[in-house]
């Protein structure tokens, strides 16, 4: 189930929020009574909720915001089962003074603030000892592998159970909880709102991650990378995965570290498939035990899909990607690459995969970089040529790529490349997608040359992904309209 928390200062506000969840994909509305000003008025909210209810009235022990005593505190909660409330949530030091009902469900609750105490299983054995139809717990997440343990205590569990990692490394818990047994996952009614560290919104749970028809079958992918919040790769992936009916789910891991993520989370869960993003495209050549030759002469990998019999397959989509979108446009315009001067600014990773890509198509490739040694050195160990980032303007190029991040968002006012050196007849590619008309690309058109933006490149490279993973054809429209581009 997917439940809404509210937390009202008034029985007005009460009123107010109770009817905005109830047109939100939730199945069960959460009242933090902890949160009122007032006494909250119960029987009004019991007859306007349109949905199940929860009654919570938290401690200031376990988080929560209640200023009355014990016995308030147990009063206001004895008042929910005694109305029927189908859900009642309390902690260890009022569920003793509780008078249960079969009317209502009552639910021991936990929680740790700080980390995933060592003693877990104790603690979880403890709470179902505690009378109580089900146990909720809540712990705080300070790596990804403790949603692991979160999905290892609710199967130890004697009773029913409900188990959160919380905070930002505790999201996979929320995804996948309910497929690991957890009753109930809980999700916010707007960004902004939630009641608790990490929490997603109710929608993003039901509609992007489909929570409620994940199973433990279904195959687990995602994003990893520091950072990883500006990616639209959950969105799109997901969206591809829903449209394609494949029983799979794509979540987003900023992990620090590549290897401790490996070994400690996505091995042990059983992740099939992996995009990887700044700075761990290296180290995840280095993890794959199968590399394609691309990947390999790239020295770099971007998609990780799981083998068989254990072990990673290595693959580089962000090159193909962008070859595909350059041959197209060329193609369609009647230019043919092979055998001219192509300048590649930048002397990153993806310089040096366009690079290597053009290479292939037989181009001439010249790189020119603000930091001009580091051009050179590409350059030598690849056999291409340099230019000085003063000069580019002063040579025929058909082709110039913007392999930097100058004229991505918030900088959009600069351009690699000078609006005097376009000519009529050359091609102009961006490697940035955001925004999509970059000075870069605007220039090159007022010019006449033919520029091609970086969302053909990003969306090819998801698609590529896609396809790798599951064999199918990507629904490439679907992942288009997803990513929000027109
Ligand atoms: P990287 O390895 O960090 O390299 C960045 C390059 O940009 C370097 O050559 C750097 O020059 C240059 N640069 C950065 N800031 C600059 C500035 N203010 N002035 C001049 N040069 C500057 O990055 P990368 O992974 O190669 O990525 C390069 C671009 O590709 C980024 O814009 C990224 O968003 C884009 N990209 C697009 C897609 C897609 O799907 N469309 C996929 C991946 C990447 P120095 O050597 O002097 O530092």
């Amino acid at each position: 189930m997917i439940c809404i928390p509210i937390s009202p200062a008034s029985n007005d506000q009460a009123a107010e929020l109770l009817a905005l969840a109830a047109t939100e994909p939730a199945d069960l509305i959460e009242i933090r009574m902890d949160c009122f000003d007032e006494r909250p008025d119960l029987p009004r909210l019991l007859a306007l909720a349109q949905k199940p209810l929860l009654a919570t009235c938290r401690s200031k022990a376990e988080g929560g915001k209640f200023n009355g005593d014990i016995q308030d505190r147990t009063s206001l909660l004895q008042e929910a089962i005694d109305l029927g409330f189908p859900y009642v949530d309390a902690e260890a030091d009022c569920l003793p003074g509780l008078r249960r009902s079969s009317e209502s469900v009552t639910i021991a609750s936990w929680h740790d603030f700080t980390s995933v105490p060592a003693d877990l299983d104790e603690k979880i054995k403890n709470l179902c000892d505690l009378p109580g139809d089900w146990v909720k717990f809540a712990v705080m997440a300070t790596s990804h592998a403790d949603n692991l343990r979160v999905f290892d205590a609710i199967g130890k569990a004697s009773k029913p159970a409900i188990g959160i990692a919380m905070g930002e490394f505790g999201e996979t818990s929320r995804i996948l909880g309910p497929s690991r047994g957890s009753r109930i996952t809980f999700g916010s009614l707007r960004q902004g709102e939630e009641s608790a560290p990490g929490q997603l919104t109710a929608r993003e749970l039901a509609d992007l991650y489909r929570v409620k028809s994940l199973t433990r079958d279904t195959a687990v992918y995602g994003l990893v990378g520091d950072p990883v919040g500006h990616s639209m790769g959950h969105r799109i992936h997901n969206a591809a995965f829903a449209a394609a009916g494949v029983d799979a789910v794509y979540i987003r891991w900023r992990a620090p570290n590549f290897v401790d993520f490996m070994e400690r989370f996505a091995v042990p869960l059983g992740v099939a498939g992996l995009s990887v993003t700044i700075p761990h495209k290296e180290a995840a050549l280095r993890t794959a035990g199968m590399t394609s030759p691309l990947a390999r002469d790239i020295g770099a990998a971007n998609t990780l899909t799981s083998l068989p019999h254990g072990g990673w397959r290595g693959d580089n989509t962000d090159a193909a990607a962008a070859i595909d979108s350059i041959s197209a446009a060329a193609r369609g315009s009647g230019i043919v690459l092979t055998g001219k001067d192509v300048l590649v600014i930048g002397a990153g990773g993806v310089a040096r995969a366009l690079g290597l890509g053009l290479d292939r198509l037989g181009c001439r490739v010249t790189l020119a970089n603000r930091t001009p040694e580091r051009a050179r050195s590409l350059a030598l160990e690849m056999g291409w040529r340099t230019v000085e980032m003063a000069d580019v303007a002063n040579h025929e190029w058909m082709l110039v790529v913007n392999a930097t991040s100058v004229g991505m968002h918030p900088n959009i006012s600069a351009s690699p490349f000078p609006a005097d050196g376009w000519r009529a007849g050359m091609m102009a590619f961006d490697t940035i997608y955001c925004p999509r008309r970059t000075r870069f690309v605007r220039e090159a058109e007022a010019s006449g040359v033919i520029a091609i933006d970086g969302t053909g490149m990003f969306l090819g490279q998801a698609a590529r992904q896609f396809e790798l993973w599951t064999g199918r054809t990507a629904p490439r429209e679907t992942m288009r309209l997803a990513a929000g581009l027109e």
